[in-house]
């Protein structure tokens, strides 16, 4: 599954983040997650909260921030929010150049 692929590198980063930063306790993650990416965040949440079980991030708070599709127009340079149809809000163009969405980031980890 998609999702845990992404919970343990997610964990690695964590790993080296609390190494670097001597954290014996991680109290929260931010991440941001683009709509692109197609992660159902209850499953995302789910897989992070098993794979926290007996680790520094046990009962740690998974902040998920959904970052909506954007795309930056090439025929008039508008950028406008991308649904399932790609293509132009503004003037219809499918040149699209998708500036936001891709997103699967920590945004920052809190811990002491
Ligand atoms: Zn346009």
């Amino acid at each position: 599954m998609h999702e845990i692929a992404i919970v343990n590198h997610l964990f690695e980063i964590i790993n080296e983040v609390s190494k670097k930063e001597n954290l014996s306790k991680i109290s929260q993650v931010n991440f941001l997650l683009g709509e692109m990416q197609q992660i159902v965040p209850e499953i995302f949440r789910f897989a992070f909260e098993s794979a926290a079980e007996n680790t520094i991030a046990q009962n740690a708070i998974l902040n998920i921030e959904i970052v909506s599709i954007k795309g930056q127009c090439n025929s008039c340079n508008k950028i406008c929010d991308v649904k399932k149809v790609f293509y132009c809000s503004f003037c219809g163009s499918k040149d699209l150049n998708i500036i936001n969405g891709n997103e699967l980031i920590i945004k920052s980890i809190e811990g002491e």
